[in-house]
């Protein structure tokens, strides 16, 4: 389901603007759209055709996503393994400080070499109605102030459900507009839409995945990203950064031997430097299944120190959820093995 359409459905049974809305909030709040029992509320004087329809609404929204398992970590973070409709599933993170982190898709094309959802290749789009559902499960657990589209997924690649779910969020859901991440791993057509007139009417902040400043070693690491070097990437995230006002995030996940070495301090001083940016450093969470490491918690952060000394903006971050199958699509593939789980 597209938010569109329900919106279209709600429209059919004559509901007016404002009915629409709070329809979308109830849901966006996860809380009860129907009538509960001896209550007055704005509903009881909606058109008839709406009021009665409203208690199968509530079903077909209440069906389109499930919490299949929850797995909490040490650091106040959660995982959540939800259950669509169509028994696919995806992952959504709950983060300390009210933050969510949301799947796009099931599975993804880009492949990254590093990441387990990579590894099963695009199975189909998340729909914007499922992108809310995911917020809608994780606010009947605990607040939500920020959303980031981090999760399985390259946005990008399903730009017209994101889109329209950032703006129900920016609009309805009580999240600010910088507290809305679209994360990329840099496709063109995203700066043609976030910087052109079909934007909408929220402009999300913008995270831009680089992980090395080698074209060639990106080229491998990202193999199916489009072909845009280190230095375009960040001259088209910089434009962005000055149309919005929001610095760019860049995310670096930081490889054992792989982009932790001196060559490539120089190389983010070169990208980076001057830029309005911040560099979100993330030490990989290894998984038994692929070749990559994460280096020692203390080599990372001195390679933070030394970049924060050259003058680039460097915070160093955990990834959410380290201790309970943390990297991107680990939950997902350990359920797919063993459904008990
Ligand atoms: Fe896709 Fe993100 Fe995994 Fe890369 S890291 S394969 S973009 S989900």
């Amino acid at each position: 389901m597209r938010l569109q359409d329900l919106q279209q459905q709600l429209s059919d049974l004559g509901a007016k603007p404002l009915h629409v809305q709070r329809v979308l909030r109830q849901w966006l709040w996860a809380l009860p759209l129907s009538q509960t029992a001896g209550r007055r509320r704005p509903e009881d004087f909606w058109p008839q055709a709406l009021r009665e329809a409203l208690p199968a609404l509530e079903q077909r929204l209440r069906a389109l996503g499930q919490i299949q398992s929850q797995h909490p970590g040490d650091d106040g973070s959660a995982r959540l393994l939800i259950a669509l409709q169509d028994g696919m599933t995806v992952e959504s993170v709950l983060l300390p400080r009210e933050g969510l982190c949301v799947s796009s898709q099931v599975g993804c094309a880009v492949g990254c070499q590093f990441c387990m959802t990579g590894r099963e290749g695009l199975i189909r789009q998340v729909s914007s109605a499922e992108i809310i559902t995911q917020v809608a499960l994780a606010r009947a657990l605990r607040p939500v102030k920020k959303v980031v589209f981090m999760g399985m997924g390259e946005p990008a690649h399903n730009l017209d459900n994101v889109m329209e779910a950032i703006a129900l969020l920016g609009l309805h859901g009580n999240i600010g507009h910088k507290n809305l991440v679209f994360s990329t791993v840099g496709d063109p057509r995203v700066f043609e839409r976030l910087l052109g007139p079909d934007c909408g009417p929220v402009k999300p902040a913008l995270a831009l995945s680089l992980h090395t400043s080698k074209a060639e070693l990106r080229e491998r690491l990202l193999p199916r990203a489009p072909r845009l070097t280190p230095e375009e990437l960040v001259a088209l995230g910089e434009q962005y950064a000055r149309a919005s006002a929001y610095p760019i995030q860049y995310q670096w996940t930081l490889l054992e031997g792989v982009n932790d070495g001196p060559e490539e301090l120089d190389g983010i001083v070169r990208l980076l430097k001057g830029k309005y940016a911040l560099l979100n450093m993330i030490p990989y969470n290894s998984i038994p299944e692929l070749p990559f490491r994460r280096p020692s918690w203390d080599k990372a952060r001195e390679i933070a120190r030394q970049l924060h000394q050259r003058g680039v903006l460097t915070k160093l971050r955990d990834s959410a959820g380290q201790d309970v199958d943390g990297g991107c699509g680990q939950l997902r593939a350990r359920a797919l093995a063993d459904p008990s789980q």
